[in-house]
């Protein structure tokens, strides 16, 4: 009765889903307090208090207007702060005419995908991957094809980059910091990639454009530079949101921002527009592009979520998980100490501990951890950790 497609992706969709279900159950056995859920990137902390102020102030402002449809890209003020913000952050101005205002990161995906995609033509990512990606590639008629990482640092493996571009190559996704490894890409690696692409471009006589998918972008530890990729890619859109960096996830409020040096500008601009318009967002959030305009540089407070990426990383590490230390964003992506993830997981489960299959993100072997959580749910899962690391005579 439902389309085929969408019957077929429900049974593959929701390993997070899953557990955060198996988690619910387990809480109503044994108590919130002795089941460790670390499934769900869901933010733990409330936006900043001058967010709230600034909501409220705008609650409160009885501006006229506020409330009706506006141009599809989305309040030009707004548009021109975010602007500013992007340009300072790379040596490539970005006119306000380049953003549009987006129904979070994941709206401005599938707004550029919609935008940018013929039926078969295929988009690259890397595993592990947000699963997502391969809902929203097909929601356009693309086909994805997934390139590896480098297990060691989780960066892309550039010859297994090289491997997957065909001449039906339309665009490549990136996500750093990356969900779920936590990896932020270097510059050494955005300008081999962007290498790898202008070879390709040349070869195959295409444009291949980057979707660099960037909700994490202020959750940064330990000073870690964060190139922009305007800076390496010509052809290249940012995609990002205020879900995680004001904890904002519900309010879908983001942004898009398209390089000056991308090819056929305005008609790119023209078919983003477009696409905002008639994939049914019509425009993002009036209200919370008022709100974002004024806190576009502030964050929820980083350290909150160091401490916890300390805690939980320094525990495993000590047992002898494998792990790459995250360098953002609010994951851990360990090895798990046996082949089949599936299997480690259920097992995890039976300690109270919740966490997801790499199967889940095409990168088994391996098993995500979110630690946007309590900190005494982190420290009290210690001991758990301890039994199963046990289990398992690591
Ligand atoms: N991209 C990645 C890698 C994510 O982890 C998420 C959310 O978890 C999104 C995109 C979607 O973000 P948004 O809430 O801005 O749509």
């Amino acid at each position: 009765m439902i389309s085929r497609k969408v019957e077929e992706n429900l049974g593959k969709s929701s390993w997070i889903r899953k557990m955060f279900e198996e988690g619910a159950k387990l809480k109503a056995i044994h108590g919130e307090d002795k089941v460790y859920d670390f499934s769900i990137g869901n933010p733990y902390f409330e936006p900043p208090t001058a967010v709230v102020e600034n909501l409220k102030a705008i609650v409160n402002d009885d501006i006229k207007g506020l409330h009706r449809y506006m141009a599809n890209a989305g309040f030009q003020e707004v548009r021109e702060k975010v602007a500013a913000a992007v340009s300072e952050s790379t040596k490539y101005p970005t006119p306000f005419n380049n953003v549009v205002m987006t129904v979070g990161a994941a709206g401005a995906l599938n707004v550029c995908l919609k935008t940018l995609l013929n039926a078969d033509e295929e988009v690259v990512i890397f595993a592990p991957y947000f699963v997502e990606y391969i809902f929203y590639i097909q929601n356009h008629g693309g086909v994805p094809v997934v390139a590896e990482t480098n297990k060691k640092t989780f960066e892309p493996d550039l010859a297994s980059f090289e491997k997957t571009i065909t001449a039906n190559t339309k665009a490549v996704i990136i996500n750093s910091p990356n969900n779920p490894t936590g990896v932020i890409y270097t510059a050494e690696i955005l300008e081999k990639m962007a290498a790898v692409i202008k070879a390709k471009e040349e070869e195959y006589g295409t444009t291949i454009f980057v979707l660099s998918d960037e909700p994490y972008s202020v959750i940064r530890y330990d000073n870690a530079e964060m190139p922009h990729v305007f800076d390496y890619f010509e052809n290249v859109i940012v995609a990002n949101s205020f879900s995680k960096s004001l904890g904002l996830a519900g309010e879908r409020i983001g942004y898009l921002a398209v390089s000056s040096r991308s090819k056929n500008l305005e008609l790119l601009m023209n078919g983003i527009i477009f696409s905002n318009r008639t994939l049914g967002f019509v425009n993002a959030p009036a209200i919370f592009q008022k709100v974002i305009g004024d806190s576009v540089n502030d964050t929820v407070d980083v350290n909150l979520y160091l401490e916890r990426r300390d805690i939980l990383y320094n525990h495993l590490d000590s047992l002898g998980f494998e792990c790459v230390k995250p360098q953002g964003a609010f994951y851990l992506f360990p090895k798990a100490p046996i082949e089949d993830d599936i299997e480690f997981v259920l097992k995890a489960k039976e300690f109270n501990i919740l966490a997801v299959p790499g199967t889940g993100f095409g990168c088994p072997g391996y098993f995500r951890l979110s630690y946007c959580i309590g900190i005494d749910t982190i420290e009290n899962s210690k001991e758990a950790w301890t039994k199963l690391a046990a289990y398992y005579n690591m």
